[in-house]
């Protein structure tokens, strides 16, 4: 069964779906763009999610003091060690709710970032209520190659002639009372909404949900499983909790630590297992754990483990087990 999936791999790796779609691994390149975020402008509240800090979550070649070219540029510059053999790369619209302004802002950025010669698609992050029918039809426009005619037609990349374009959705948990207590600012209804209307317009969506949040137990986790796959989309991103300094969630973790999952780096693959023999197989696993920096958090109970280790553990337990994505289904 395992056959099934790209790069020899027991489950559906988004890397894999890149090489088996475009021909080739594609790179994503991190970009702070200046957008806030309704849940910390005042809008919707001041606070934000009681576990946000987003400069743990991105690099540092992303600020937005940078234009979105030099941004690239310097990503690109980041990666080329990482990854030598990357030749084409997706603009990740990543810091806060990317599509949180009015349209004429948001095409003048995708637009600028899809006008760099390296660049062959966006990825575009952001909470599902801030999305309407309008943005997301223009953004189903410019994946068919409807607004930027001859677009990139020199491109030597698998006779591509319009832009990858994929929404990638906050979710975090698909329990409102988790959403609640977090301070999130939107119920899991909105997000089942806005990712049922960006899939019926043929945009590819993704979904982040973050494993070990207050009050979920394992048992929630593993059902949560049969609500991802009743969802439309294309890939999903887990991230343990990792508790950052000086936020909300820290005050409430050394308050009440045993509301709290704690997962050692194995017990955590191995529960990442029980997950993806939950899965459905045709949904992509873009990622399995965050890395926030070490001096973004108080512990790092696995240590300095890099994801890249973490993946290697995962393959090797997954074939020890003889286990594979949708096992269970
Ligand atoms: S929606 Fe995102 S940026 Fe806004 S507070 Fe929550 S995690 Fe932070």
């Amino acid at each position: 069964m395992h056959e099934l999936f790209a790069n020899n791999k027991r489950y559906n790796s988004f890397v894999g779906y890149y090489k088996r779609v475009y021909g080739e691994r594609l790179q994503k390149l991190v970009l702070d763009a200046g957008f806030t975020c309704p849940n910390r402008d005042g809008r919707l509240g001041y606070g934000g999610c009681t576990f946000c800090d987003n400069a743990a979550f991105h690099p540092n070649y992303s600020t937005n003091d940078k234009s979105l070219h030099k941004q690239i540029d310097e990503g690109i510059e980041f990666h080329r060690i990482r990854y030598p053999r990357a030749k084409h790369y997706l603009a990740y619209f990543q810091a806060y709710s990317n599509t949180y302004s009015d349209l004429a802002h948001l095409r003048e950025l995708y637009e600028n970032a899809l006008s760099h010669p390296n660049i062959v698609g966006i990825v575009i992050g952001t909470r599902p209520d801030c999305v309407d029918k309008e943005k997301l039809e223009y953004l189903s426009d410019l994946s068919k190659g409807k607004i930027l005619k001859d677009w990139h037609r020199d491109l030597q990349f698998q006779s591509l002639d319009k832009p990858i374009i994929t929404v990638e959705y906050g979710v975090e948990s698909c329990y409102d009372k988790t959403l609640l207590r977090i301070n999130r600012g939107h119920d899991f209804q909105t997000a089942v909404e806005a990712i049922k209307i960006t899939a019926d317009l043929g945009l590819d969506v993704g979904g982040h949900f973050i494993l070990g949040l207050p009050g979920e137990t394992k048992q929630m986790l593993l059902d949560q499983c049969a609500v991802i796959n009743s969802l439309p989309l294309t890939s999903v991103k887990f991230h343990q909790l990792q508790i950052v300094k000086g936020t909300v969630m820290q005050k409430e973790y050394k308050a009440n630590p045993e509301e709290f999952l704690s997962f050692g780096s194995m017990e955590y693959i191995d529960f990442i297992i029980e997950l993806l023999e939950r899965l459905r197989p045709d949904l992509c696993i873009e990622r399995i754990a965050g890395e926030v920096p070490p001096r973004f958090v108080e512990e790092t109970p696995w240590g300095l483990i890099r994801n890249v280790q973490l993946i290697q553990l995962l393959d090797k337990r997954l074939k020890g087990k003889n286990s594979f994505q949708g096992r269970l289904l």
